[in-house]
Protein backbone atom coordinates (compact mmCIF):
# COMPACT_ATOMS: atom_id res chain seq x y z
CA UNK A 1 0.00 0.00 0.00
CA UNK A 2 0.94 3.61 -0.50
CA UNK A 3 2.14 5.66 1.86
CA UNK A 4 0.24 8.10 4.43
CA UNK A 5 -1.42 11.25 2.46
CA UNK A 6 -1.43 13.88 5.38
CA UNK A 7 -4.30 16.09 4.57
CA UNK A 8 -4.38 20.02 3.74
CA UNK A 9 -6.67 22.11 6.20
CA UNK A 10 -9.33 22.35 2.81
CA UNK A 11 -8.80 18.90 2.23
CA UNK A 12 -9.96 18.25 6.06
CA UNK A 13 -12.72 20.72 5.44
CA UNK A 14 -13.63 18.40 2.43
CA UNK A 15 -13.48 14.88 4.27
CA UNK A 16 -15.98 17.09 7.10
CA UNK A 17 -18.41 17.63 4.30
CA UNK A 18 -18.72 14.29 2.84
CA UNK A 19 -18.65 13.00 6.96
CA UNK A 20 -21.51 14.82 7.62
CA UNK A 21 -23.24 13.65 4.86
CA UNK A 22 -22.69 10.21 6.24
CA UNK A 23 -24.33 11.54 9.69
CA UNK A 24 -27.08 12.99 8.11
CA UNK A 25 -27.89 9.80 5.99
CA UNK A 26 -27.53 7.78 9.32
CA UNK A 27 -30.09 10.10 11.12
CA UNK A 28 -32.37 9.26 8.75
CA UNK A 29 -31.99 5.75 8.88
CA UNK A 30 -32.72 6.38 12.65
CA UNK A 31 -36.40 7.96 11.89
CA UNK A 32 -37.55 4.73 10.30
CA UNK A 33 -35.73 1.61 12.14
CA UNK A 34 -37.87 0.07 13.62
CA UNK A 35 -40.12 -3.23 13.78
CA UNK A 36 -41.40 -4.45 10.53
CA UNK A 37 -39.12 -2.55 8.31
CA UNK A 38 -36.66 -4.50 5.92
CA UNK A 39 -33.54 -3.57 5.99
CA UNK A 40 -33.32 -3.50 2.04
CA UNK A 41 -35.58 -0.59 2.99
CA UNK A 42 -33.01 1.12 4.65
CA UNK A 43 -30.68 0.62 1.66
CA UNK A 44 -32.73 2.69 -0.81
CA UNK A 45 -33.86 5.09 1.81
CA UNK A 46 -29.70 5.66 2.09
CA UNK A 47 -29.12 5.58 -1.55
CA UNK A 48 -32.01 8.06 -2.39
CA UNK A 49 -30.85 10.31 0.55
CA UNK A 50 -27.03 10.60 -0.34
CA UNK A 51 -27.61 11.30 -4.46
CA UNK A 52 -30.41 13.64 -3.44
CA UNK A 53 -27.41 15.53 -1.34
CA UNK A 54 -25.20 15.80 -4.04
CA UNK A 55 -22.99 12.64 -3.34
CA UNK A 56 -21.99 8.81 -4.41
CA UNK A 57 -23.03 6.28 -2.16
CA UNK A 58 -18.60 5.10 -1.30
CA UNK A 59 -19.89 0.96 -0.45
CA UNK A 60 -21.41 0.76 -3.70
CA UNK A 61 -19.43 -1.31 -6.18
CA UNK A 62 -16.49 -0.85 -3.66
CA UNK A 63 -14.69 -4.39 -4.54
CA UNK A 64 -17.79 -5.72 -5.83
CA UNK A 65 -19.98 -4.62 -2.75
CA UNK A 66 -23.60 -4.53 -4.10
CA UNK A 67 -25.30 -2.25 -1.60
CA UNK A 68 -25.05 1.74 -0.69
CA UNK A 69 -25.08 0.23 3.44
CA UNK A 70 -23.52 -2.52 5.28
CA UNK A 71 -26.21 -3.56 7.64
CA UNK A 72 -24.70 -6.25 10.17
CA UNK A 73 -27.90 -7.97 12.06
CA UNK A 74 -27.29 -9.38 15.58
CA UNK A 75 -24.38 -11.78 15.56
CA UNK A 76 -23.44 -10.49 12.03
CA UNK A 77 -20.13 -8.26 12.87
CA UNK A 78 -19.73 -5.83 9.80
CA UNK A 79 -20.10 -6.00 6.14
CA UNK A 80 -23.46 -7.80 6.26
CA UNK A 81 -26.07 -7.37 2.67
CA UNK A 82 -29.34 -5.85 3.41
CA UNK A 83 -32.37 -7.61 2.11
CA UNK A 84 -35.84 -8.98 2.79
CA UNK A 85 -35.25 -9.56 6.16
CA UNK A 86 -37.76 -7.66 8.47
CA UNK A 87 -36.41 -6.54 11.31
CA UNK A 88 -38.20 -7.39 14.87
CA UNK A 89 -38.42 -6.19 18.64
CA UNK A 90 -34.81 -7.37 20.41
CA UNK A 91 -32.89 -6.92 16.88
CA UNK A 92 -29.56 -5.22 16.96
CA UNK A 93 -28.75 -3.40 13.97
CA UNK A 94 -25.53 -1.84 12.85
CA UNK A 95 -25.48 0.39 9.78
CA UNK A 96 -22.37 0.97 7.93
CA UNK A 97 -22.00 4.29 5.71
CA UNK A 98 -19.75 5.85 2.87
CA UNK A 99 -19.73 8.62 0.90
CA UNK A 100 -17.84 10.51 -1.40
CA UNK A 101 -18.43 14.22 -1.87
CA UNK A 102 -16.03 16.29 -4.09
CA UNK A 103 -13.97 13.18 -4.44
CA UNK A 104 -13.74 12.80 -0.59
CA UNK A 105 -14.94 10.18 1.36
CA UNK A 106 -16.80 10.07 4.51
CA UNK A 107 -17.46 6.89 6.84
CA UNK A 108 -19.16 6.05 9.85
CA UNK A 109 -21.12 3.50 11.59
CA UNK A 110 -24.11 3.60 14.56
CA UNK A 111 -25.49 0.30 15.99
CA UNK A 112 -29.66 0.65 16.91
CA UNK A 113 -31.30 -1.36 18.81
CA UNK A 114 -35.07 -2.51 17.58
CA UNK A 115 -37.61 -1.48 20.33
CA UNK A 116 -36.52 -3.26 23.52
CA UNK A 117 -33.06 -5.32 23.73
CA UNK A 118 -31.75 -7.59 26.64
CA UNK A 119 -29.85 -6.07 29.10
CA UNK A 120 -26.03 -7.56 27.92
CA UNK A 121 -26.74 -6.09 24.38
CA UNK A 122 -27.48 -2.04 26.12
CA UNK A 123 -24.24 -3.01 27.85
CA UNK A 124 -22.65 -3.93 25.09
CA UNK A 125 -23.69 -0.98 23.28
CA UNK A 126 -22.81 1.58 25.54
CA UNK A 127 -19.16 -0.30 26.28
CA UNK A 128 -18.81 0.18 22.83
CA UNK A 129 -19.59 3.37 22.02
CA UNK A 130 -17.50 4.04 25.12
CA UNK A 131 -14.42 2.34 23.43
CA UNK A 132 -14.99 4.49 20.42
CA UNK A 133 -14.64 7.83 22.56
CA UNK A 134 -11.67 6.14 24.53
CA UNK A 135 -10.02 5.89 21.40
CA UNK A 136 -10.39 9.41 19.76
CA UNK A 137 -9.59 10.76 23.31
CA UNK A 138 -5.69 9.13 22.00
CA UNK A 139 -6.24 10.18 18.64
CA UNK A 140 -3.95 13.46 19.30
CA UNK A 141 -0.48 14.29 18.09
CA UNK A 142 2.10 12.90 20.46
CA UNK A 143 0.33 9.62 20.63
CA UNK A 144 0.51 6.46 18.33
CA UNK A 145 -1.52 3.94 16.91
CA UNK A 146 -1.18 1.20 19.37
CA UNK A 147 -2.32 4.43 22.28
CA UNK A 148 -5.71 4.36 20.38
CA UNK A 149 -6.13 0.17 20.34
CA UNK A 150 -5.17 0.04 23.58
CA UNK A 151 -7.35 2.12 24.56
CA UNK A 152 -10.35 0.43 22.99
CA UNK A 153 -9.21 -2.87 23.84
CA UNK A 154 -8.92 -2.05 27.78
CA UNK A 155 -12.18 -0.68 27.86
CA UNK A 156 -13.83 -3.64 26.09
CA UNK A 157 -11.88 -6.41 27.84
CA UNK A 158 -12.48 -4.87 31.23
CA UNK A 159 -16.22 -5.71 30.47
CA UNK A 160 -15.88 -8.85 29.64
CA UNK A 161 -16.12 -8.27 26.01
CA UNK A 162 -14.21 -9.64 23.01
CA UNK A 163 -12.23 -7.29 20.51
CA UNK A 164 -12.42 -8.70 17.01
CA UNK A 165 -8.80 -8.41 15.60
CA UNK A 166 -9.40 -9.37 11.62
CA UNK A 167 -10.58 -6.02 10.86
CA UNK A 168 -9.07 -2.41 11.72
CA UNK A 169 -9.85 0.95 11.51
CA UNK A 170 -7.98 3.04 8.44
CA UNK A 171 -7.32 6.13 6.75
CA UNK A 172 -9.60 7.95 4.77
CA UNK A 173 -9.57 10.92 2.50
CA UNK A 174 -9.46 10.30 -1.46
CA UNK A 175 -10.10 6.57 -0.66
CA UNK A 176 -12.04 4.56 1.33
CA UNK A 177 -9.36 2.51 2.74
CA UNK A 178 -5.97 4.52 3.37
CA UNK A 179 -2.66 4.14 5.34
CA UNK A 180 -2.66 3.80 8.51
CA UNK A 181 -4.51 0.69 9.64
CA UNK A 182 -5.83 1.31 12.66
CA UNK A 183 -6.45 -1.69 14.94
CA UNK A 184 -9.06 -1.67 18.20
CA UNK A 185 -6.26 -3.26 20.19
CA UNK A 186 -2.55 -2.68 20.71
CA UNK A 187 0.33 -2.08 23.05
CA UNK A 188 0.87 1.60 24.74
CA UNK A 189 3.15 3.70 23.21
CA UNK A 190 3.93 1.20 19.81
CA UNK A 191 2.75 1.90 16.10
CA UNK A 192 3.41 4.94 14.45
CA UNK A 193 2.87 8.17 14.98
CA UNK A 194 -0.22 10.84 14.96
CA UNK A 195 0.56 13.60 13.39
CA UNK A 196 -1.39 16.73 12.14
CA UNK A 197 -3.09 16.10 8.49
CA UNK A 198 -3.84 12.23 9.44
CA UNK A 199 -7.48 11.48 8.88
CA UNK A 200 -8.60 7.98 9.82
CA UNK A 201 -11.14 6.59 10.83
CA UNK A 202 -11.61 4.27 14.00
CA UNK A 203 -14.53 1.66 14.62
CA UNK A 204 -14.17 -0.74 17.29
CA UNK A 205 -15.92 -4.22 16.64
CA UNK A 206 -17.18 -5.51 19.91
CA UNK A 207 -18.69 -8.87 20.94
CA UNK A 208 -20.78 -9.95 23.27
CA UNK A 209 -19.05 -13.17 23.52
CA UNK A 210 -16.02 -14.31 22.44
CA UNK A 211 -13.38 -12.53 19.62
CA UNK A 212 -13.96 -14.66 17.13
CA UNK A 213 -15.24 -13.96 13.85
CA UNK A 214 -15.95 -16.21 10.46
CA UNK A 215 -16.23 -14.81 7.21
CA UNK A 216 -19.43 -16.00 5.00
CA UNK A 217 -19.44 -17.56 1.52
CA UNK A 218 -20.79 -14.41 0.47
CA UNK A 219 -17.68 -12.89 0.46
CA UNK A 220 -18.22 -9.85 2.76
CA UNK A 221 -20.38 -10.54 5.70
CA UNK A 222 -18.45 -11.38 9.34
CA UNK A 223 -20.25 -12.78 12.01
CA UNK A 224 -19.10 -14.09 15.62
CA UNK A 225 -18.03 -17.53 15.67
CA UNK A 226 -19.99 -18.20 18.95
CA UNK A 227 -23.11 -16.63 17.46
CA UNK A 228 -23.20 -13.44 20.44
CA UNK A 229 -24.12 -10.40 19.30
CA UNK A 230 -21.30 -7.74 18.37
CA UNK A 231 -21.61 -4.07 17.83
CA UNK A 232 -20.02 -1.30 15.56
CA UNK A 233 -19.88 2.46 15.77
CA UNK A 234 -17.22 4.49 13.66
CA UNK A 235 -16.63 8.40 13.33
CA UNK A 236 -14.24 9.55 10.91
CA UNK A 237 -11.50 11.81 12.43
CA UNK A 238 -8.80 14.69 11.84
CA UNK A 239 -5.35 14.18 13.91
CA UNK A 240 -5.21 17.63 16.08
CA UNK A 241 -2.96 18.63 19.16
CA UNK A 242 -4.99 18.45 22.08
CA UNK A 243 -7.94 16.87 20.85
CA UNK A 244 -9.04 15.24 18.10
CA UNK A 245 -11.83 16.86 15.46
CA UNK A 246 -14.27 14.15 15.16
CA UNK A 247 -15.56 14.98 11.44
CA UNK A 248 -18.58 13.00 11.80
CA UNK A 249 -20.96 13.48 14.44
CA UNK A 250 -23.81 11.42 16.36
CA UNK A 251 -25.63 14.33 17.51
CA UNK A 252 -28.75 14.22 15.15
CA UNK A 253 -28.99 10.42 14.99
CA UNK A 254 -29.16 10.42 18.79
CA UNK A 255 -31.34 14.01 18.53
CA UNK A 256 -33.88 11.41 15.98
CA UNK A 257 -33.65 8.09 18.24
CA UNK A 258 -34.50 10.40 21.89
CA UNK A 259 -37.49 12.04 20.49
CA UNK A 260 -38.57 8.87 19.14
CA UNK A 261 -38.32 7.51 23.28
CA UNK A 262 -40.79 10.52 23.91
CA UNK A 263 -43.31 9.35 21.70
MG1 LIG B 1 -17.56 2.32 7.92
MG1 LIG C 1 -14.40 2.25 8.03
Amino acid sequence: MSKIHYKSVEEIELIRKSSLLVSKTLAEIAKVIRPGIKTIELNKLAETFIRDNGGVPAFLNYNGFPYSLCISMNDQVVHGFPNQHVLVEGDLVSVDCGVILNKYYGDSAYTFAIGEVDETVKKLMRVTKESLYLGIEKAVVGQRVGDIGYAVQEHAEKNGFGVVKELVGHGVGLRLHEKPEVPNYGKRGSGIKLEEGMVIAIEPMINAGRAGVKFWDDGWTVSTVDKKPSAHYEHTVAIQKGKADILSTFEEIEEVLKEKVNN
